[in-house]
């Protein structure tokens, strides 16, 4: 296997922003749920591979732990690069833990020089003279002041960088990112015979990520959000690693039956929900069944076994907001939560066993939930349904399992025809 980038995320979903920029961007990728334990065949022909990691916010120790196991992992696999993912909104903990992962990799690479460039023009992240704008404000403006777990109160990341890390900060100005790849790749050189570790680079727009990234070329390590993911590639191409007319998002042929599961509340999926009812079988999973103890798994699995034959099916929890919070009243949100999502995993378990093989599920936790259950162990990623929602292939270790097409779309994801358009765009 010759992989080309090995990605470290530091949240999912920060991975899998990351997994379909580099796909769009023309690699094929493959996203791993954590670091895998025991041997896994993340299959052929892959150009980049990234381990999502839960470690924005667990502490320094661990993240850092954990963060070298899936360098580890990726060194294993052969990767040229290294790519460290964090937040556009350089989400930090006081004790780090961007800083001192960041530093730990580059240590781990034989390393003395990396950059450091959260910006993300596409959602209003730029950075000038070192400090964070997101939109028109300040990052220590912005709502990210008062963020509950990773609260931002200095835009400069020179000084927060500076402040998490042994090693020296410096700074490409954005006079010398305008002059383009050469510049950038100067003044690298420059502050790495200086003694500097890191520089925060300077970029307003993705032409500016676009020369960064040329500029990165020979750099082991780059820490940065997912917008870096735009340059990188060609860098690949240009040294004739990576084919000019590859097609990154062709999934593996999965075939099987076809069914949507649904527990998110959020209004862009109370639609999709309410669209897919009037013209298909679909199944209301009830909280208040369930806190009874009544057996809605089974019952649903019974109901399915006819339809699911003919055509997709739909079981869901999703309802409005009055409904689901008469039975958080009830029930506690917590309970409530748990109870709806460990049995909307369940049915997706049996509806697999029934030989569903291309599964949609609506719902950050929910998809979770169904992922464990699963027992799925990365993704590789495939074509968009729509921004942000691709079709994916679960990975495995249990090789005899049946290949499954899975579609996990979070919260206020997707257009009202999102489940009813998604089976087109797969091989069926
Ligand atoms: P989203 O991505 O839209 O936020 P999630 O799956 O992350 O969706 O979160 C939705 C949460 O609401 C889950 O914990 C789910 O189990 C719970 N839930 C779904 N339906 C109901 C319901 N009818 N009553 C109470 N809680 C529900």
């Amino acid at each position: 296997m010759t992989v080309l980038l090995g990605c470290i995320a530091d949240d999912f979903t920060g991975g899998t922003d990351l997994a379909g920029m580099l796909v769009k961007a023309g690699m094929r990728t493959v996203q791993l749920i954590g670091v895998p334990h025991d041997p896994i065949d993340v299959g052929k022909n892959i150009d980049a591979l990234v381990i999502a990691l839960k470690s924005r916010t667990t502490p320094v120790a661990e993240a850092v732990a954990e963060s070298l196991a899936a360098l580890r992992w990726l060194q294993q696999a052969g990767c040229r690069q290294y790519y460290f993912k964090y937040c556009s909104t350089f989400d930090s903990t006081p004790g780090g833990n961007i800083g001192p992962v960041a530093e730990a990799l580059m240590r781990a690479l034989g390393s003395n020089f990396s950059i450091a460039c959260p910006a993300f023009p596409a959602n209003g992240r730029t950075i000038y003279k070192g400090h964070l704008f997101v939109g028109d404000l300040l990052l220590s403006d912005s709502g990210m002041r008062d963020h509950p777990l990773t609260p931002m109160t200095d835009a400069s990341l020179v000084r927060v960088l500076q402040a998490q890390i042994k090693g020296k900060v410096g700074l490409t100005e954005y006079s010398t990112v305008l002059k383009g790849e050469v510049a950038i790749r100067a003044r690298f050189k420059a502050l790495q015979a200086a003694g500097y570790n890191f520089s925060v680079v300077d970029a307003l727009s993705n032409d500016d990520l676009m020369s960064i990234a040329a500029a990165c070329a020979d750099l082991v390590l780059v820490t940065a959000a997912s917008g870096l993911a735009l340059g990188l590639p060609q860098n690949f191409r240009c040294a004739g690693l990576l084919a000019d007319d590859l097609v990154a998002d062709a999934l593996p042929h999965t075939g099987g039956l076809r069914a949507v599961i649904s527990g998110s509340c959020s209004v862009a999926t109370q639609g999709q929900v309410a669209a897919m009812r009037t013209t298909h079988p679909a199944f209301q999973v009830d909280p208040f069944a369930l806190a009874s103890g009544t057996d809605v798994v089974g019952a649903a699995l019974e109901w399915a076994d006819s339809r699911v034959k003919n055509e997709p099916v739909l079981f869901y929890a999703t309802a409005t907001p009055e409904a689901v919070k008469a039975v958080q009243v009830q029930l506690g949100a917590e309970r409530a939560g748990r109870l709806v999502e460990e049995a909307l995993a369940a049915i997706a378990s049996g509806l697999v066993e029934q030989g569903v093989g291309q599964l949609i599920v609506a719902g950050g936790e929910t998809s979770g939930a169904v992922v464990q259950a699963l027992g799925v162990r990365g993704l590789r990623i495939g074509p968009e349904i729509d921004p942000g929602v691709p079709w994916t292939t679960a990975i495995s270790n249990d090789s005899g399992r049946r290949p499954l097409a899975l579609a996990l779309k979070s919260g206020n994801f997707g257009t009202p025809d999102f489940f009813l358009k998604a089976w087109s765009k797969l091989a069926s």
